[in-house]
């Protein structure tokens, strides 16, 4: 593996003048990062773009100004000022981690990407991008941006698909970064956005690229051979919801954690539509992919309430779904149906 000389002085350059400054989690100087805003915008950032990220992160601040507000908040509360940004998942763990780090005797934040990783939500990515911005941990990011830039770069075909390729990569991507400790956030910051707004997936912009001169796929006209992914096997799965409201009044049920829009109130759901309540018509079919899998959600709607006794069973009156924690596809049909005004 050949080592590209003055690679990070490029990046550098480069990011200066081209890269994602201004961020609202970026210091506005050259003062040190706030830790907190870091970790929840690298959290917003897992699955989520960055101008959805933008719209959604004051006002997430504003709720939840420092990790103790957080961890004193109710889980609910903080599902609730996460949506829009989808995979509640992350607002449960992102409250849980709140919730250890306050218990300790003494606070404070994690040092080190391998503390960061104990926490739940951040694995490895997560936790070196947290920790080279806050702490300039000279560790290398992987994100899928930058593995992008590094495979592309150094040739290395299929970087993502067996132990010794990703070991290939993390080598490489060690042995190219700064070694002053001064430069590692703002280097991380534009390795990753030269992924995201130059080496592209599709149509990389390669003769804007600052690496250009030796990238070895570019010069050798190979970036289309350079593999990221194992091409997915979509699986099915079907489900039913069945929206049962009577005037102002809408029946939903509590998603436990864990399964899918866990932490959320949906419509009930159902398996099969010969276990839907009598009366029940179809209104729409919704598909979309989640995670590995195609989710084909059948929706039914019920114009009248039926007994309910559960404890994870409410009615709620269909003007205040703001305040509830539900997923903003339910808004959505509801709108559309103009069953929501
Ligand atoms: S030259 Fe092209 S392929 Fe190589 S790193 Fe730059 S954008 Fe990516």
């Amino acid at each position: 593996m050949s080592v590209k000389p003055a690679f990070s002085n490029r990046v550098l350059i480069w990011g200066e003048k081209q890269g994602r400054l201004g961020l609202p989690w970026q210091p506005a100087d050259n003062s040190d990062f706030d830790i907190y805003k870091v970790w929840i915008s690298e959290i917003m950032l897992q699955q989520t773009l960055l101008s959805t990220v933008l719209k959604r992160f004051d006002p997430f601040i504003n709720l939840f100004p420092d990790v103790f507000s957080l961890a004193s908040s109710k889980q609910e509360s903080v599902v609730l000022a996460w949506s829009g940004l989808g995979f509640y998942r992350r607002a449960i763990n992102l409250h849980e981690a709140s919730k250890i780090l306050c218990a300790q005797k003494n606070f404070k934040f994690p040092k080190k990407a391998a503390d960061w990783v104990k926490l739940p939500g951040i694995g490895y990515s997560t936790a070196a991008a947290i920790s080279a911005f806050t702490s300039s941990e000279r560790i290398p990011i992987l994100d899928i941006n930058v593995v992008r830039v590094l495979s592309r770069h150094s040739l290395i075909v299929n970087p993502m698909s067996d132990v010794r390729s990703r070991a290939k990569l993390f080598r490489y991507a060690q042995i190219i970064m700064p070694h002053d400790p001064n430069l590692i956030p703002r280097y991380s910051q534009f390795i990753m956005d030269i992924g995201a707004l130059i080496c592209r997936k599709e149509k990389p912009l390669c003769s804007k690229c600052p690496v250009s001169s030796d990238c070895d796929a570019f010069q050798q006209q190979k970036v289309a051979k350079v593999k990221f992914r194992k091409s997915k096997v979509w699986k099915k799965i079907k489900f039913i919801w069945a929206i049962e409201f009577s005037g102002d009044m809408i029946i939903l049920e509590y998603q436990r954690t864990g399964t899918l829009w866990g932490g959320l109130w949906t419509p009930k759901r159902y398996q099969e539509e010969i276990d839907l309540p009598k009366g029940a018509s179809f209104l729409c079919s919704k598909e979309f992919p989640i995670s590995n899998s195609i989710l084909l959600l059948d929706i039914w709607l019920v114009k009248e309430i039926s007994s309910f006794d559960s404890v994870k069973t409410k009615s709620f009156n269909l003007k205040s779904l703001d305040s509830i924690p539900v997923p903003n596809l339910l808004k959505e049909v509801l709108k559309e149906f103009k069953l929501l005004h």
